[in-house]
């Protein structure tokens, strides 16, 4: 779960929505990947500490979040890594796990390397996501919603997200299954968000309903598909994406972004949402 943008959930359901956040996990222990300017304050140090008490860990997400593409300069985005580094430490459930913002890892094969010694050298792990989705949109779109229309019935929001990620999960899975000849065990990326605070129980309901089971995210990452390093350019994307990718073998299948805003927006225009 990413980003930590605590500030982001409407003042007046904040307390609600993280008390849910938490105990909607219940004991699945997942990954919290924090940006270091979210959290660098009281409230974000607190919700670390609380996540922290659950057993879940807590992972460098960089201090100001801009992606590793487009006017980034790699020395910077190191910066920002180091940066982050002491204000995660401090919490218990703190591991050296980095997730790169919008799953990008460089342009080119040269930063992409650079980057990749440089986590090396500091001790951290890439926390690759092998189920890329667009849920921060489906975020943005209700919180849009419920400014216009106070009293909208956010629930109707509940069927479009979970089948956007039913139907995430169904495409990474079979990719998984047709690159690497097998099932792995995933890791999904979802936000720390109000959409979330409101159907993350739901979701996961809905996975277990369907034969799928739930495991800590430290027990997913040590799958050995997590020490892959695949060979692209622009790098990043889900694991999977990328494996895919690598293999030259399923260009028709690979949209690039894997996962944004341009695919969903029709539907949810559609859908008055
Ligand atoms: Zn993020």
């Amino acid at each position: 779960m990413d980003d930590v943008r605590w500030q982001q959930i409407p003042e007046n359901r904040r307390a609600e929505s993280e008390e849910r956040l938490l105990n909607s996990l219940s004991k699945a222990r997942a990954f919290l990947f924090a940006i270091g300017q979210a959290v660098d304050n009281e409230h974000g140090s607190r919700i670390l500490d609380l996540w922290s008490s659950a057993g879940h860990r807590i992972g460098n997400h960089t201090y100001t979040h801009d992606p590793l593409s487009g006017t980034t300069r790699p020395e910077d985005f190191e910066a920002g890594i180091l940066r982050t580094d002491p204000i995660l430490r401090k919490h218990a459930g703190f591991r050296e796990w980095f997730r790169f913002p919008a799953l990008k890892e460089g342009n080119t094969r040269e930063i992409r390397d650079r980057l990749r010694a440089f986590l090396t050298l500091h001790g951290y792990r890439n926390g690759a996501v092998t189920i890329d989705t667009s849920d921060w949109y489906y975020n943005q779109r209700l919180l849009e919603r419920m400014q216009a229309e106070t009293n909208f019935d956010l629930t109707r929001y509940r069927q479009p997200y979970l089948r956007h990620i039913w139907d995430r999960a169904q495409y990474y899975d079979s990719l998984s299954r047709e690159v690497l000849g097998r099932s792995i065990s995933h890791t999904i990326l979802i936000h720390y968000n109000l959409l979330n605070a409101l159907f993350l129980p739901d979701l996961l309901a809905m996975f277990r309903s369907k034969g799928w089971g739930i495991v800590d995210a430290e027990e997913a990452f040590a799958d050995p598909v997590f020490k892959r390093q695949p060979d692209t350019a622009p790098a990043g994307e889900s694991l999977v994406w990328a494996l895919a990718k690598e293999t030259g073998r399923f260009e028709g299948r690979l949209r690039y972004p894997g996962e944004d805003d341009i695919y969903e927006k029709a539907l949810l225009d559609r859908l008055g949402l």
